[in-house]
């Protein structure tokens, strides 16, 4: 990977761990100011910012990566620090694939209070995929492969149609499909008892952890500063972090932190977000010889409502082979650093048997690859964006809960504006709301 030489930054103090106090903090912070000279700014509530801030970013997964990039873009002076690698194995964002689809926030699946946050999301998706494709063109890098996500239904499914109107209404692409134009343009599927699906033209596949280290090579480009190291979980007494202690035994100090930590953030602040990561699978399965029939050009993503356990099959991007996922739920609890990650062959076996069934060219097919990942959910599955509640600059980003990924772009934008002061913490992100919900 082309970083930087992993030398410490100016502002990086070496030696033991000191205890950071009020005036450590304030000492630091008038260190920076001093370097950068007498200019400051006013943020959006009044108070006086450094020009140009000192910003680390712990973990460079979806939501940490895109924010250290929009952070360095707006003139901060960003450290990104993470313990094992941008999209590294252990990350929820390292896996192969990600989908992203604006239906799933239409019909309101994968999170609660529909209400508040379907206009949140939808209008986080389109902007997400707006800046998904100007950086592969930026970069000149295949990050998205616009295929259409699509979900299949019987009569019986009545919601998904206000979902599609609902798409119509705020201007997603969206296409009601019955059985025979489906079996008209999908020669290679079986449509036993599918009535009709719902195709989002928009949706399509993202390469996950490529994308992750495409966004660092981007941030590196763009003057960041990165470093292969873990931070500790900061001790904070109400006056703000100075600095920050490093897995090498170093302190590394700065004005603002941004903890983007995945499904690690509740181990790292315990008693201040609640994230429990939970266990997935994903499998690849061979697709036959020279037919491209499976691969992203012929065919959508593609949910399956019409059965339970429902599953979802992505063509064969990457090469990698036909990839499904869902299925029956076991929910298991893990630690994303020490779980054994060898995949579930009763899984494996429910999933191959339902590709044969529903993608007859693939009865049979080989197991290629499996992918054992987690969910970083949050109290209510929805997104974390806020300040630690004993830290003025300290802030937590996350609980992705398994549909983070294609928000990253849309997420660094929000923090970094929020980071510097130029908008305030949106509510419906806020930690309040999930003790709020509690009590
Ligand atoms: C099987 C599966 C399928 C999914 N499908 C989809 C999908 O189709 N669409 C979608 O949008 N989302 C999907 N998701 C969810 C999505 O992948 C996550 O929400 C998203 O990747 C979370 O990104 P993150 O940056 O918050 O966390 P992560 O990617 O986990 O990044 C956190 C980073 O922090 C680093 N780190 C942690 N602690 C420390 C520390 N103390 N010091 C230094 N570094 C540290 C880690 O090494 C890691 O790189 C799926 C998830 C899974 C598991």
């Amino acid at each position: 990977m082309s970083s930087k030489p992993p030398a410490d930054p100016p502002s990086a103090a070496t030696g033991p761990p000191t205890r950071v106090t009020r005036r450590s903090v304030l000492k630091a912070t008038a260190a920076t100011l001093l370097a950068q000279g007498p200019a400051s700014r006013t943020d959006a509530s009044g108070v006086a910012q450094p020009a140009r801030p000192h910003v680390v970013v712990v973990g460079a997964g979806a939501f940490g990566g895109w924010t250290a990039l929009y952070l360095q873009r707006k003139g901060a002076r960003v450290t990104l620090l993470d313990a094992w690698g941008p999209g590294n194995a252990r990350a929820s964002s390292g896996g192969e694939l990600r989908i992203t689809q604006s239906k799933l926030y239409a019909s309101g699946a994968m999170y609660t209070n529909r209400d508040m946050y379907r206009p949140v999301y939808m209008e986080m998706v389109a902007r997400s995929t707006q800046l998904w494709q100007e950086h592969q063109a930026r970069w000149d890098r295949r990050l998205f492969h616009p295929c259409g996500a699509m979900t299949f239904y019987t009569d019986a499914d009545r919601s998904p149609r206000d979902a599609a109107a609902y798409m119509r209404e705020v201007g997603a692409r969206v296409e009601e499909l019955d059985r025979p134009a489906l079996e008209r343009r999908y020669p290679q599927i079986n449509f036993d008892g599918v009535d009709w699906a719902l195709l989002d033209v928009d949706g399509g596949l993202l390469r996950a952890r490529f994308a992750c280290q495409e966004v660092l090579h981007g941030f590196l480009a763009e003057g960041g500063t990165y470093r292969q190291v873990g931070v500790e979980s900061p001790s904070l007494d109400g006056s703000g972090a100075g600095s920050v202690a490093l897995s090498d035994g170093s302190r590394l100090a700065a004005d603002q932190f941004v903890f983007a930590c995945g499904p690690w953030l509740g181990q790292l602040f315990p008693g201040v977000v609640s994230i429990r990561a939970t266990r997935h699978e994903v499998f690849f399965f061979g697709t036959p010889a020279d037919d491209p029939r499976y691969t992203e050009d012929q065919m959508p993503i593609c949910s399956d409502a019409t059965m339970s356990p429902a599953s979802a099959v992505i063509p064969g991007g990457e090469h990698r082979g036909m990839m499904a996922e869902g299925g029956p739920t076991k929910v298991r609890v893990v630690d994303p650093t020490t779980v054994d990650r060898t995949p579930d062959p009763e899984l494996a076996a429910f999933h191959r048997e339902y590709l044969g069934f529903r993608y007859p060219g693939m009865k049979d097919a080989p197991l290629l690859l499996a992918r054992v990942c987690q969910f970083e959910n949050s109290r209510d599955s929805n997104f974390i964006i806020d300040r630690h509640p004993d830290a003025e600059n300290v802030w937590i980003v996350g609980g992705g809960s398994g549909h983070g990924f294609k928000h990253g772009p849309a997420i660094g934008e929000r923090v970094a504006a929020s980071v510097l002061g130029e908008t305030p913490v949106d509510p419906v992100f806020a930690l309040a709301r999930l003790s709020r919900a509690r009590a």
